[in-house]
């Protein structure tokens, strides 16, 4: 076991870091620097030099997967006594720790419990009833991001100053008293809790700070960047005493403002602590120079930086790929491609990553993926089909092929709120079992039962799912999932919300529109969501990981596919207009951060992707490449295809098995790329038209032969997955289907 040999293991500034036990420390250095590395052997350090017992190292890492790998790393070193280690996780787990030793002289009983996110807003609901507030304008969640908010910077209701007390309609702040109330009452704590009760424990009980400044001899923080108020002040308090804090972080990686964390607090450190010593790394152990180079090269256009230099001592490797596609379903179709590849060559897939800005980019991917066989993770977030909002309108869609689905109908019901309450709900239950008959027949007695509390809301419920399945014969599968989001008021509840994570939602269904157009029936598309669901998820080695940007902080890949790369999708619109409506340019900045962040996470290879045209907000749009994209030192990039690796053997491969044409196709430099009006027009073109025995290509069930042609809509004949019915804008001529790959 270790020894001090992980010492050799370090190069003259880490070893520095690890070494400057006593007082404050801040090392400040870009990705792939060895900052975590430094962080874990300064942990082992201190242990073999027996400056500390592992009960008095208090260990910050920022999510609970980086401190059961820090923990490995440390148990690597130093023996099992890592296995010790009570400090070391995330603030939150922290924080419970705190709370479950002195919930007392907080006003919790020991076994309080931590409500989720789902039970914190149905206690705000009833809260927001009794105090007469119209949950249509201010709903539970608004009031759950504004108390979030104050929680996050330490502040307590009766601390919130005067300037914000207009939130919430001037309601925040009494919502939020009651609201803590309730939680005593209840013996609970949310997780915004987690961080603000430890803050105020510490500040209110000398006795109990004292223990803890005594105890925490060291304390070691990683990702220091994207700490917020609350967590600096507990830092800031807790190392008073002892002034032994080593926050490692890199100002250009900080991504996370949106929910609270300031980059300031490294500008805090200073002043906290004048007398810390500050350490910069700089070189780079994870990537290769091109990546390097175009990371650095993009993160060079922000202003608000402490700048700095890095360098790697290996090789150039690979220049990054740049690649335009015609779509996003082209897009994602050649990094499924790309990946099989790299499988038939022996990588593994979980050295591979794809990266996605937004959430709704995931769906095409895991689709391809499975096209592809590809066996893959979705790390951080819900797969698309399991989305609350994409659930909710399956579930529309689904009463309306099958009126028996009771499970649908419960859930859409009061989705949007149509003042269905639950004595209405259980009568109806009591309807549908004595008289055998489904929710919505029973829905539709109860309508016509001048007895019946909101007899009126169920008839109009009925009658709106009746209208649909109606139309459900004549009507384009995708037409009628538009109608459905509209005529219940399920868009509109999302456009009125005041909530942040609104607009993703949107953008959601938008993407799920997109999801049913290639499917002749919704009895085919459910049936394809259905089984999509079923796919194994089990966690495991052995699959690329599809995450957004924001969870990818701290990781790293051999491999990394960075899609989407398009004005308005990243940098996102959202932060375009946030910027141009406060006149400054704060939150494109971050939006590079987040770049960076993405670029430096590959060890050995990169490929960004932009598709000239997205559907975004339901219609196809002409996308530009990403400022971005320019941004990057041409020096590093390689277009459309590449000589290297992973291009030359895809284009081999693929060449061989279709004739030539292809490889040139790659290897067009972006200039010779078609104008995306060009793309446009060509699909335009090409869609309809098709003759009775054409051989036609389609993205899922590939090659097959037209037998019978009816306006749009094609019967096929695929070579392997039989008769089909599609519609003919997707499926192209089979020869122009070879050309362009
Ligand atoms: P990020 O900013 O992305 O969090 P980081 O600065 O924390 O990056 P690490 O993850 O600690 O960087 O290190 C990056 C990679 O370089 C890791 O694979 C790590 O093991 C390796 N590494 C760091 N320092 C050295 C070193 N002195 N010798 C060899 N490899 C090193
Ligand atoms: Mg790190």
């Amino acid at each position: 076991m270790g020894g001090g040999g992980h010492l050799d293991a370090l190069n003259e500034q880490q070893r520095q870091a690890v070494e400057a036990t006593e007082g404050p420390l801040l090392v400040l250095a870009g990705a792939g620097t060895g900052k975590t590395r430094v962080l874990t052997s300064r942990l082992a350090h201190i242990l073999e030099q027996h400056k500390a017992w592992p009960s008095q190292i208090l260990a910050v890492t920022f999510t609970n997967k980086a401190a059961a790998e820090m923990r490995r790393r440390i148990v690597d070193i130093i023996g099992p006594q890592g296995e010790e280690l009570g400090w070391l996780g995330t603030f939150h787990r922290i924080g419970v720790r705190i709370l479950r030793r002195h919930g007392e002289a907080a006003g919790l009983r020991r076994d309080f419990t931590i409500l989720d996110q789902n039970d914190q807003i149905s206690l705000l609901k009833r809260l927001l009833q009794g105090r007469n507030i119209d949950p249509k304008r201010l709903p539970p969640r608004l009031f759950a991001d504004i108390i979030d908010g104050w929680k996050n910077r330490g502040l307590a209701p009766e601390e919130v100053p005067a300037a914000d007390a207009r939130a919430g309609d001037g309601k925040g702040v009494g919502v939020y008293k009651e609201y803590q109330e309730r939680l005593v009452s209840l013996n609970a704590v949310d997780f915004g809790d987690l961080l603000l009760e430890p803050l105020r424990l510490l500040r209110s009980r000398p006795e109990i700070l004292a223990e803890y400044e005594e105890r925490f001899a060291y304390i070691l923080v990683d990702e220091y960047q994207d700490t917020n108020i609350v967590q600096y002040l507990w830092l800031r308090l807790l190392a008073r005493k002892r002034r032994n804090l080593c926050c490692v972080g890199d100002d250009d990686q900080s991504i996370y403002s949106w929910r609270g964390a300031q980059v300031g607090n490294i500008l805090n450190f200073n002043k906290d602590f004048p007398e810390a010593q500050i350490i910069r790394l700089e070189q780079n152990y994870r990537s290769t120079g091109h990546i390097l180079k175009a990371a650095s090269g993009l993160i060079a256009a922000n202003g608000n930086r402490l700048g700095k230099n890095l360098w790697t001592p290996g090789g150039d490797g690979e220049r990054l790929q740049v690649r335009g596609t015609a779509d996003s379903r082209e897009e994602a179709r050649q990094v499924a491609a790309d990946i099989a590849t790299l499988q038939a060559e022996g990588r593994r897939l979980d050295d591979i990553a794809v990266l996605v800005r937004v959430g709704a980019q995931m769906r095409e991917m895991e689709e391809s993926f499975l096209d592809f066989s590809i066996p893959y993770r979705v790390v951080g977030s819900l797969r698309f089909y399991e989305r609350a909002e994409v659930r909710d309108i399956n579930a529309y869609l689904r009463l309306i092929v099958q009126a028996d689905d009771d499970v649908a109908f419960e859930r859409v019901i009061n989705r949007p709120r149509r003042g269905i309450g639950e004595g209405a709900m259980a009568s109806l239950r009591e309807l549908a079992a004595a008289r055998r008959i489904s929710l919505l027949a029973a829905a539709r007695l109860a309508a016509d039962n001048p007895g019946l509390r909101a007899r009126r809301q169920l008839g109009g419920f009925v009658d709106m799912v009746e209208g649909w399945q109606a139309q459900l014969g004549d009507m384009a599968p995708a037409m009628l999932a538009r109608q459905v989001m509209q005529e219940s008021g399920y868009r509109q509840m999302l456009r009125d919300s005041p909530l942040a994570d609104a607009p993703g939602r949107l953008e959601n269904l938008d993407e799920l529109l997109r999801s049913i157009e290639p499917f002749a029936t919704l009895g085919d598309y459910l049936e394809h969501v259905a089984l999509l669901l079923d796919a194994d998820q089990s966690p495991a080695d052995g699959k690329v990981a599809l995450m957004t940007l924001h969870s990818a902080k701290g990781l790293e890949f051999d491999t990394v596919f960075l899609p989407g790369w398009e004005e308005g999708l990243f940098p996102h619109q959202r932060s375009i207009d946030a910027d141009a409506g406060a006149g400054g340019s704060d939150h494109l900045e971050e939006e590079r951060r987040l770049a960076y962040v993405g670029i430096t996470r590959a060890r050995r290879f990169a490929c960004i992707s932009f598709a000239v045209n997205r559907q975004i907000y339901g219609s196809w749009q002409n996308a530009t490449p990403s400022r971005f994209v320019e941004e990057l030192p041409r020096q590093a990039l390689a277009f459309g295809a590449m000589g290297g690796g992973i291009r030359r053997s895809v284009t081999r491969r693929e060449s061989a098995r279709r004739g030539d044409g292809l490889a040139d196709a790659r290897r067009r430099p972006l200039a010779s790329m078609p104008a995306p009006a060009a793309v446009a027009a060509g699909q335009k073109q090409g869609s309809p038209g098709f003759r009775v025995g054409e051989r036609v290509f389609h993205r899922k069930f590939g090659y097959g032969r037209v037998r019978e042609q009816d306006g749009d809509r094609l019967c096929i004949d695929f070579e392997k997955a039989g008769e089909k019915k599609i519609i003919a804008s997707f499926v192209e001529p089979a020869a122009r289907a070879a050309a362009a790959l």
